[in-house]
């Protein structure tokens, strides 16, 4: 066993990190009124290449929902603009309020979200060191990690990780790379991503809880209808003060995971868009030596009686 692996009785669990992350579904509109701001801090809109959901039709779930999002599409900000644009200039929208982010897809893979508390600063960010970095038949930015959470923070911005143990695009799953070399310039840990297995983030619990790390959660939704099923809260009165809170430790975390009956449409969906708009090859040949490392792994675990990662 080592030192995140899940035992049956976590994985009922519902309540982690003493209540600060309960899975259940949260009622906004309850907390709103108690004076804290809710966020679902992981969302895609239709400039993700994964989503076709218009930043209009996001915006009229929030405000029908009483919640706010932290818009994170996969290195593009086209997404954010117009989300800031339909805010700052629709009555109708003006109460939302919106965490300009993005997650980037590294040269290793793995996912890095970077979350700033205007719109201006992402963009800086954005043309300076995202933009001449992507590549478009890769589908990825061509920096590593260590570079990417380096360059987020020079920026302003606060550097979190999603879905750390995720098997392909989990920063926990690059091998090689040791957690001392990043883990304290890194700002948040994602715990709760309702996209992602339960095991998967009861380990990103356990790693969070390891580093003392401020927590944050969200649906990683790329259609509507998962939209604020997970949100951060804590009692803020704008984003700056709300991320400012978080990095302190003040967060809390309510949440649903999708059903699979839904997920795996959705993932389906999602892949199939990945494959038809990324780099087929690419996904093709990560998935292939993600295979290899594994037999290898089992191979060693024979001679020497070491674990797998
Ligand atoms: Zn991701
Ligand atoms: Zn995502």
């Amino acid at each position: 066993m080592n030192q995140f692996t899940v035992t049956k009785e976590e994985k009922k669990k519902d309540t982690f990190l003493e209540n600060k992350i309960k899975i259940k579904k949260p009622n906004s509109n309850y907390l709103a009124n108690k004076g804290f701001l809710c966020f679902d801090m992981h969302t895609h809109s239709s400039a993700s290449k994964d989503s076709i959901l218009t930043p209009r039709k996001i915006l009229k779930k929030c405000v029908k929902n009483n919640f706010n999002i932290a818009t994170t599409d996969h290195n593009t900000i086209k997404g954010a603009i117009k989300l800031q644009h339909l805010i700052d200039t629709e009555i109708a929208f003006n109460k939302v309020k919106l965490i300009p982010g993005i997650e980037i897809t590294t040269e290793q893979t793995a996912h890095i979200i970077v979350y700033f508390d205007k719109i201006e600063k992402l963009t800086e960010f954005y043309e300076a060191i995202i933009e001449p970095n992507y590549n478009k038949k890769k589908f990825k930015v061509e920096l590593d990690v260590i570079e990417t959470i380096k360059f987020g923070r020079e920026f302003g911005g606060y550097v979190s990780i999603p879905h750390p143990f995720c098997k392909l695009t989990g920063i926990k799953k690059i091998k090689h790379l040791d957690e001392e070399e990043y883990i304290h310039e890194i700002d948040f840990i994602e715990t709760f991503n309702s996209h992602t297995f339960k095991r998967d983030n009861i380990k990103a619990i356990k790693w969070a809880e390891k580093h003392k790390k401020p927590i944050v959660g969200g649906t990683d939704s790329h259609i509507l209808r998962t939209y604020g099923k997970t949100i951060t809260y804590n009692k803020s009165s704008t984003t700056k003060e709300f991320l400012e809170n978080i990095s302190k430790g003040d967060s809390k975390i309510l949440g649903e995971f999708d059903k699979l009956r839904f997920t795996i449409p959705c993932v389906a969906f999602t892949e199939s868009i990945h494959l038809i708009k990324g780099n087929p090859i690419h996904r093709i040949n990560y998935a292939r030596n993600n295979i290899k490392d594994k037999i290898k792994g089992k191979v060693s675990k024979n001679k020497k009686g070491m674990k797998i990662n």
